[in-house]
């Protein structure tokens, strides 16, 4: 390909799809490359989309993305091995158009997504993998793919590539990754009759519950689990730091059968036919992990750049934020005039720490030592909040205020007073 480009948009996932619609839709001349058979084959995600990251991009996305359930219900259970504790919000408030969030089948979305990218002006091909960036001196002027003759170049290349970034790795832009800074998370899509989903969550046609689960699933690793319904299929999860699965030789494979045997569980999936399993890494190293975010002709966004807010399970709303404003950057640096220079792209780093994207980050910026240091927040407390609730509602004719002292003393005997304390300054600070 001789032809020229403004930008070369690396990767067709939500970030990747932000920046080309983005810049597409400023203008500007954009090529976006995906390695995968079509946008979305290659991706992995629960999957909620969170309404407001894509509004700001596609206000009218309602129309005709293919979404499943609006969310309507939230439980958040802690898990021991044979209970949970659970609170769950649920309102009529997400019960009313326009919904805040909603349950996605990937591959669909992202295949609609990159139709809107092509109908806004840009080319995209596929089956294309990015190997290597072109530089010229300090500024990269390119991209070389697997294809044959394959340079080409562009004034600006956005790396949208994912978790991995190989290409960031290769050009020095970004440390080999740490163990410790992601989690390795597998899925499987269980499929059951819609009304057969209705009846065991308590739904009314097109309402959707989410099910963020944390405890003994992970089996004393850092990590968390999750079940999320679709029309006509549930989505369920589970994912641990990289760094805890090779420490304890454990395959999340395994991790993922204990949890579908668990008792709470494994009637909400009774029934089912397990169509999709896969596997994929979670950036989650946070605020103090995120690599340098642009140089001379370039940007990196989404998961490359670590945005994922894995206390709230938030990722595909920060990719899509990243690439619109890295992509709004380069449409006024070339309404301005200006080159793509470190310096002008500055305005990228500006406008993300503006946004929720590294307020949030920066706001969890110690959770991820915190857990780490600390794993009996997933081993010691599921069990001691799990066997508190018992001895709480076990009506055997011990009275109350002796019931609540041996509560009192099983949490001492396992933690201790100071330990005790400890945790919640802890949990106070990686909160802040
Ligand atoms: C199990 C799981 C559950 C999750 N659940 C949620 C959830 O419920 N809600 C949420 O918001 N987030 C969730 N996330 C996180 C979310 O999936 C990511 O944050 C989001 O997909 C990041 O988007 P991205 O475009 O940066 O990267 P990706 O979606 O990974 O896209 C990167 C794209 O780049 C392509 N690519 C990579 N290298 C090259 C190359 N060299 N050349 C060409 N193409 C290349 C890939 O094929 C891919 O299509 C979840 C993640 C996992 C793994």
């Amino acid at each position: 390909m001789t032809e020229r480009f403004d930008v070369i948009v690396v990767g067709g996932g939500p970030s990747g799809n932000a920046a080309a619609y983005t810049a597409a839709k400023a203008g500007l001349k954009v090529l976006q490359i995906e390695r995968g058979e079509s946008p979305g084959s290659k991706n992995v995600q629960g999957a909620i989309l969170y309404s407001d990251a894509l509004e700001k991009i596609i206000p009218d996305f309602r129309d005709d993305a293919p979404l499943e359930r609006h969310l309507i219900e939230q439980r958040m259970w802690v898990l021991d091995d044979n209970s949970y504790v659970g609170s769950t919000y649920r309102s009529e408030a997400f019960n009313t158009p326009p919904y805040n969030r909603y349950t996605i089948i990937r591959a669909q979305f992202d295949r609609w997504f990159s139709k809107k990218v092509q109908d806004a002006g840009a080319l995209v091909i596929c089956e294309t993998t990015v190997t290597d960036l072109h530089m010229d001196e300090q500024t990269v002027v390119g991209v070389q793919t697997d294809r044959l003759g394959g340079s080409i170049y562009a004034d600006l290349v956005i790396l949208a590539d994912g978790v991995n970034s190989l290409l960031a790795k290769k050009a020095g832009f970004h440390p080999e990754l740490r163990p410790k800074d992601v989690a390795l998370a597998v899925k499987e899509i269980h499929f059951l009759p819609e009304t057969t989903i209705e009846s065991r969550f308590n739904l009314q046609p097109d309402e959707g519950v989410a099910i963020e689960m944390a405890g003994t699933i992970t089996q004393g690793m850092v990590g968390t689990g999750f079940l999320y319904t679709n029309k006509e299929s549930l989505t369920l999860g589970v994912g641990c730091l990289l760094s805890d699965l090779r420490t304890r030789g454990l395959s999340p494979h395994s991790l993922i059968e204990n949890m579908k045997a668990h008792p709470a569980i494994r009637p909400l999936i009774d029934g089912g036919e397990m169509k999709e399993y896969s596997a994929h890494l979670i950036p989650e190293g946070g605020y103090n992990a995120i690599p340098t975010l642009l140089g001379n002709g370039w940007m990196m966004v989404g998961d490359a750049a670590m945005f994922v807010n894995s206390v709230h399970r938030e990722g595909s709303n920060l990719a899509m934020t990243s690439g619109r404003l890295a992509a709004e950057t380069a449409a006024e640096l070339r309404a301005e005039g200006k080159a793509f220079t470190a310096a002008n792209l500055a305005r990228y780093r500006t406008k993300l720490d503006e946004s929720f994207v590294m307020k949030d980050l920066k706001k969890y910026r110690d959770m991820p030592e915190v857990f780490e240091k600390n794993t009996h927040f997933f081993t010691q407390y599921p069990e001691l909040i799990n066997r508190a609730a018992h001895t709480m509602l076990l009506v055997d004719g011990v009275d109350k205020k002796s019931k609540e002292r041996e509560i009192r003393k099983h949490f001492v005997a396992k933690r201790s007073r100071i330990g005790l304390l400890g945790d919640v300054v802890k949990l106070w600070r990686a909160f802040q």
